[in-house]
């Protein structure tokens, strides 16, 4: 692509291009509406940049990213600390406190295993988490990972590798979303609920 603006700008741009989600094209508009609107958008992202970037830290025990550490999950003493909820990354932390019902802990493994990627569990959090299950404290683990090969790989890993830690292992539920026509439905989500179904 063809330079059209200072190095400063094409800088930007490329930075912008490497966040989730924004290809070359988007990232050149982002770039134009930060710099169009410097007072309202520009520099109040910068210092929450800079900010973020100076106190966010991984949580020593969790792995969840907070400005304290311990983070405010794992420092709150009304959160159940018998149920830790093992999730990929810090996104389904989020999306399970959005949730709003789960008052157990977490535990991010910081990825999943891959054959295809070479990662094994030397690369994820899982003798983190297997120290704190065999700290006592823990009676159930909930492997909440992604319905994909590696997330399901790496589900039966763990809970082989807790088989002898006397906690009990539970997966979530998969099944029909709330609201969901069944006809909308793929195949593999259909079978899945059809094989967890419960008494009406
Ligand atoms: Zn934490």
């Amino acid at each position: 692509m063809a330079a059209s603006a200072g190095p400063e700008i094409e800088r930007l741009i490329a930075l912008l291009g490497k966040l989730p989600g924004l290809g070359p094209r988007s990232a050149r508009r982002a770039a134009l509406a930060l710099l169009k609107r410097k007072d309202q958008l520009l520099n109040p992202l910068a210092a929450a940049l800079a900010e973020a970037g100076a106190k966010v830290r991984a949580c020593s025990a969790c792995g969840a990213l907070d400005t304290s550490d311990p983070c405010q999950v794992c420092s709150d003493p009304s959160r159940d600390a018998a149920t830790l909820c093992v999730v990929e990354e810090v996104g389904a932390l989020w999306a399970l406190e959005r949730g709003g019902s789960y008052r157990g802990r977490y535990h991010v493994l910081g990825g999943l295993l891959s054959a295809l990627d070479g990662r094994g569990p030397e690369a994820l959090r899982v003798g983190q988490l297997l120290d704190r299950v065999n700290g006592g404290e823990v009676r159930e683990v909930i492997l909440a990972l992604p319905a994909t090969v590696d997330g399901q790989t790496t589900a039966h890993y763990l809970a082989d590798r807790l088989a002898d830690a006397g906690v009990s292992v539970t997966m979530l539920a998969r099944g029909v979303p709330v609201g969901g026509e069944l006809d909308w439905l793929d195949d593999g989500t259909i079978a899945q609920a059809m094989r967890a179904r419960r008494p009406a």
